[in-house]
């Protein structure tokens, strides 16, 4: 594997592997790896020939600079991991690389996705994902680019992103990797405390739960979802180190926030929760 930090030699290096007609994969990461960011990688390498992983703790999405000050890092853990997956290039930029300190601010935005659920919890942090992606699609010039669905808002935005700006890239959605208690793998995980971890385990029983209701509910016609949405936001709170920040129940496709789910009709329940100062999020689709 080769470690790069430049985006001359990650040009570079990557314009004679095209040259050569190998299809190149992207996946961009904050680093402390887990099987989450795992199962994109390997999905990258069964379908491309070439890997990038990016590991970049991206300040421009942080909207809290204590999030990011305590965001994990163990870079020699991480570059180990990447080796053993057979992975050819690990980016890993320094902040001033990305962003140079003499060059204006650009900013990127989709208010019509981002007005709810993190975007609106999180101000200014989409944005700081779009920038940093478009650059990372900009220079690495991915065929495949891959993102977890636990951050179902980000995957939607970043794949608008690039068909508005015409990436020649096709931005792939994976399924979320879980614990066998059901939490969703995070790097942010590694911060919980004992009891706050056990509480975490709450917010997928919850989301379950709300889909066990629907199937409860089948002789109706449509069921309400600020009840759904109830029912999980009492379970999560449930666990005394937890507090929800929101929950949310939304059409997949637009994020609009749904009144009611109807018959047969697909919708998504998202949520973000601090676990005793840790923010968690997970989601997941309802059928009805
Ligand atoms: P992060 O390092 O948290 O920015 O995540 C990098 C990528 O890994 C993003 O596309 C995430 O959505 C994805 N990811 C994070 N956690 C998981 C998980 N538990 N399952 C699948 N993908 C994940």
């Amino acid at each position: 594997m080769k470690s790069i930090q430049t985006i001359a030699e990650m040009r570079e290096a990557l314009e004679s592997k095209r040259a050569e007609g190998a299809k190149v994969g992207l996946v961009p990461t904050m680093g402390f790896l887990h099987e989450g960011h795992l199962s994109l990688i390997r999905q990258s390498q069964q379908e491309c020939d070439v890997t990038v992983v990016s590991i970049f703790v991206n300040p421009t999405q942080f909207n809290d600079p204590s999030d990011y000050e305590n965001y994990p890092v163990d870079l020699e853990k991480d570059l180990n991991a990447l080796e053993k997956e057979g992975v050819q290039f690990a980016f890993l930029p320094h902040a001033k690389e990305m962003y140079p300190a003499n060059r204006l601010k650009v900013q990127m935005t989709i208010p019509e996705l981002t007005g709810n659920l993190c975007g609106l919890h999180r101000p200014g942090h989409f944005d700081g994902v779009l920038l940093v992606v478009s650059k990372f699609f900009n220079i690495v010039q991915p065929h495949r680019a891959y993102f977890g669905l636990k951050d179902y808002q980000q995957f939607l935005v970043i794949r608008t992103m690039a068909r508005a700006l015409d990436f020649s890239v096709e931005v792939v959605g994976c399924e979320t990797v879980r614990e066998p208690d059901g939490l969703a793998m995070s790097s942010r995980n590694a911060r919980l405390s004992e009891k706050a971890r056990e509480h975490a385990a709450l917010i997928p029983r919850a989301l379950n739960l709300v889909q066990k209701t629907l199937q409860d509910r089948k002789a109706q016609y449509s069921v309400k979802c600020a009840e759904l949405c109830e029912i999980a936001w009492d379970v999560i709170e449930s666990g005394t180190q937890n507090r929800v920040e929101y929950m949310e129940i939304v059409d997949p496709d637009t994020l609009q926030k749904l009144d009611e789910i109807q018959k047969d009709r697909t919708a998504r329940i998202a949520t973000a929760v601090f676990c005793d100062g840790v923010r968690l999020i997970d989601n997941r689709p309802l059928q009805f």
